[in-house]
Order: C-alpha cells, then structure tokens, then sequence
C-alpha cells in the first residue's frame, strides 16, 4: 500500500494545515515526521529560548496527533539524508510539506524535491505560513516593495487570503516498514532542548502555554477585549493590551489565516480601527519575510550597505552586560531587558527603546543586540528579528531614521505613566513614587541597589548623531 509523509517545520498545528489536511483526506497510511536540522548548510541554529519552545511544542503536537490516531515521529540530523532514509524505510510514494521561505530552508526543500521526482515520489507543497508569499506582491515595475505602506496596500487589494481549513478529526495510522513495525523515533528528551545546569526557564513555564491550545487561548483571549483598543493598548506594556501571538506564530502553532479570519468573523462589519492597525502588524509580519527573501543575508549585512561605513564604537564587556541584563540605570530599558531575560519576550514598544539604546546611545552594532535578541526571544523570528533591528539602527528598509532617537525617560512616563511595568520588573524600584520612578538618579538614596546611568542621555545622543553625520557626510 502506498503510503504518504508528511513533514512539519514551522507548522506544529492540527488546524488549517494543508499539508496534513490533504494526506488525511486519503486513506494511505501516513508518517507525520519532524526533523531537528541542525547539519543542512546555512540553517541558523535556533537560540536557547526557542529551543525550550520547541521543545513543549513538540510535545504538545505529539499528544494532538495521538488523540486522532496518528503519532509523531522525531528525527535529528540533515533533512536530506533523514527523508531519504525515511522514504525508504517506509516505501513512501508521496511527501506533503507546508512551505517555509528563508534561503537555507528553500534550497534544502528544493534540492529535496528533485531528489523525490527523481526517485518516484510525489512531493507538494502549500502555502500556510504568510498570508501573502514572497514574490506574489510586486510594485508596479515588478520589483519588491521597500516601503511598508505601499506593500500593505497592494496585498489589502487584492484577493482575500483563503478561508482557513479545519483541523482533521481522524489521521490515518502511520506506515509501518518493511517488517510490520513502526518506524523508530528519537525520543524528545534525547535532544536536549531544555536547559539544564543552570535550568533558566522557569519564567517562561509561568508565561507561557506553547502548543496549539495555548496559541488559541491566546487569540480567544484577544479577541474577547484587548483588540477593540489595541491602537491605544498596544503602546501600554503595563497592560495586557497586544495579543502575544508571536512565539503561536513563529512556530506555526497558529495560522495567520486563522486570525486573519477569526478578526472577519468576530467584527462582519464596522470593525473598529483597532482592527485594522492590529491587522497592519501582521501586514509588518509578511513585510519582514519579504524583505529577508530578497536579501537573504539580513541578519547580517545591511540593507543599506551605506552602513557599511558606520562608525560603530564596540561597547566594553561590562557595558554590554548591563544591556542585557537590564542594568543600564534606564528603567525603560532594564525594565524591557528583565521582561526578555525572565519571560522570553518583550513589549513591542520596549523592544524598540531597548534597541535604540543599544544602537544610539552605546553606539554598538545592531547584529549584536540582533544576537542576543535572537537567543533569548521565545518568538526570534529569521525575518521579524533582524527586519526590526534593522529598522531600529536606521539601516534597514522603510527604517526609522538613524536620527530618530528614543528617549527612554520621556517613552517610559509616556507610556507606563504610574509606572507599572518598571516596577513589575525591576523590584529595586518599588519604593519610588510616580515621579521618581522614571528617573531614579534624582532621589539614588531611595534605592540604592538600582546602578547609576550607564550613559548620559544627552552626550550620548549627540555622539550618535555626530558618528551618523559622518556618514552623510562620506
Ligand atoms: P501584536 O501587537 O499582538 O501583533 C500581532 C502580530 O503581528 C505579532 O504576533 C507579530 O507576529 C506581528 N508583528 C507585530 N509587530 C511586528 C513587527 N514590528 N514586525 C514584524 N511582525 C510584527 N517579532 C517577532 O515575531 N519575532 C522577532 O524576532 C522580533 N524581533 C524584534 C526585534 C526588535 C528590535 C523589535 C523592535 C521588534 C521585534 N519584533 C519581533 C516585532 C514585535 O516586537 C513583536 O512581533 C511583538 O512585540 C509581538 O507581540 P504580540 O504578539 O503581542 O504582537
């Protein structure tokens, strides 16, 4: 009998997956495999808070697909080599995977699909991770977008993106080899994607529930309240005002589709504005994959090579340090830069005061903060990532200007007025009144255990717009 692969990447779902949707429409028995590749040339290795996602993602997916008869089966090693293997072992006539679109992944899943028709086997594809992929929105010339509004406004006129697929209530069972039995899987533990010695990740347990569920809690929640007044809420980092579907996003645990619709469902017509800004942020979503797909290398090389030149001075170990543990004497920094350390994500309006302080006022390069971002985001993202950092450092497409530097005393009395979130995550500030809070230096006797400004904001932003003007000036 022949039978069918199915190969999940950045799609750890049941719901609205094509790939899984179309395999479980036939009767074949069906592999539903994941591959841990950490050996194809190019692949960038996941960061240590994605690793512990991953890993709860996974686990969660297995008991899904167990609850309907399936089971899922873990593998390490280059894709390649496991899916040749796998072909083998289970005499697969067809292979079904969900696309996924940075360079590495592309050519690998390209070499792959050659292989495959060369040996008999069907291979295919479909789109379930951006609502609009890359190379089907093009400027009238026919080049890419670099600038957000535009592009957004050309896939809003366009077709809607498809309605999104139900999850199947039955899979077929797995193939088994040759011999009767089932294929052999890693077990999860084996690969240790948990942190150990020291185990880091308690905050992120008390945060977060990966996995399809908790991405649809998520998105229930959201949808019940926060998105009436995300154009106000989602600049509060104080409140739960955004729907922190991010890390749901990045691992595919829920479907853009999925929210894209749902936001139809729950507001037919006369959808407040909120609606259509927090729709716009997804737009930034597949703007980012747009942009890596036509410059690959945006994680380390700017967009905008004029930056080549940039003057960047390499900050101290200690200074460094500071930064990312949230001991710049900055509440709004070190407030953000606790929020990352302990949770694995940060408020979007922190992340950019966190960064253009790294960038501006220590006038370090944006890959290192890139860098650290990427390692202890639960939601880094090979696009979104460096696409903002980029954007941050002014070196990016549709970026901030590199003169545009957040101040994070007037951002933190802007938006965290009473100081809510400073304090929820710096306790050393507990103590200060409304005032005090934003700019603990004038009364340092009320917490002396909090350090002193790192920089000064004032010399500091001049330095940065001098290093900048020389950049102008060539
Ligand atoms: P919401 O406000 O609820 O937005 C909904 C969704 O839209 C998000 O889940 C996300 O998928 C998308 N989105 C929102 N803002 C952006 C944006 N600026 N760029 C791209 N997509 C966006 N986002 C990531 O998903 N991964 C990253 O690695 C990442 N790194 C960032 C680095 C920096 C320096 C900055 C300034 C921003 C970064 N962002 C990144 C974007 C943004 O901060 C997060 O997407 C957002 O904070 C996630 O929270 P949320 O799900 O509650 O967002």
């Amino acid at each position: 009998m022949p039978s069918t692969i199915v190969w999940l990447r950045d799609d750890l779902r049941l719901d609205d997956n094509p790939a899984l949707a179309a395999a479980a429409s036939a009767p074949d028995p069906m592999t539903v495999v994941y591959i841990l590749d950490e050996d194809s040339p190019g692949i960038r290795p996941l960061g240590g808070a994605a690793r512990w996602w991953l890993h709860h993602s996974l686990a969660a997916l297995a008991a899904d697909l167990e609850s309907r008869g399936s089971r899922l089966l873990l593998r390490r090693g280059a894709a390649r080599d496991v899916l040749r293997g796998l072909a083998a072992e289970t005499a697969a006539a067809s292979i079904l995977w969900n696309r996924r679109y940075a360079l590495p992944e592309r050519t690998v899943d390209a070499n792959f699909e050659e292989w495959a028709a060369q040996h008999g086997i069907v291979a295919t594809s479909f789109q379930a991770n951006l609502l609009f992929e890359p190379g089907s929105v093009r400027t009238g010339s026919g080049g890419p977008y670099k600038v957000f509004t535009p592009f957004w406004r050309t896939c809003l006129a366009g077709n809607d993106p498809r309605m999104p697929l139900d999850a199947p209530q039955r899979l077929p069972g797995p193939a088994p080899a040759g011999d009767g039995s089932l294929p052999l899987s890693d077990s999860l533990d084996s690969w240790g994607l948990l942190p150990r010695r020291p185990d880091w990740s308690s905050g992120l347990a008390e945060t977060w529930t990966p996995g399809e569920r908790g991405g649809n809690l998520r998105l229930e929640e959201f949808l019940g309240g926060p998105v009436e007044e995300y154009g106000t809420g989602r600049d509060r980092p104080g409140l739960e005002g955004t729907s922190r579907l991010s890390p749901h996003l990045r691992f595919g645990e829920v479907s853009p589709f999925r929210v894209w619709h749902s936001l139809r469902e729950r507001f037919p017509r006369n959808a407040p504005a909120d609606v259509g800004i927090f729709r716009s942020e997804l737009g930034w979503r597949e703007f980012c994959w747009h942009l890596l797909d036509g410059n690959p290398q945006l994680a380390t090389v700017n967009y905008r090579r004029e930056f080549d030149r940039f003057a960047w001075q390499a900050p101290s170990g200690p200074e460094l340090e500071a930064w990312q543990r949230g001991r710049t004497g900055y509440p709004f920094v070190d407030a953000g830069m606790r929020q990352l350390w302990q949770t694995g994500w940060m408020h979007n309006r922190v992340r950019m005061a966190a960064a253009s302080f790294l960038v501006k006022n220590l006038l370090a390069d944006w890959r290192l903060g890139e860098a650290w971002f990427w390692d202890t985001l639960v939601d880094a993202d090979a696009a979104s990532n460096p696409a903002n950092w980029q954007w941050v450092a002014g070196s990016g497409a549709d970026a901030s200007p590199y003169f545009r530097i957040f101040n994070p005393v007037t951002q933190s009395k802007k938006f965290d007025a009473a100081g809510r979130y400073l304090r929820r995550f710096i306790p050393e500030l507990a103590g200060l009144d409304d005032k005090t809070v934003h700019e603990p230096w004038t009364n340092s006797a009320a917490a002396p255990a909090y350090p002193a400004p790192l920089v000064g904001l004032q010399e500091s932003r001049e330095r940065a717009l001098d290093a900048y003007q020389q950049l102008k000036d060539g």
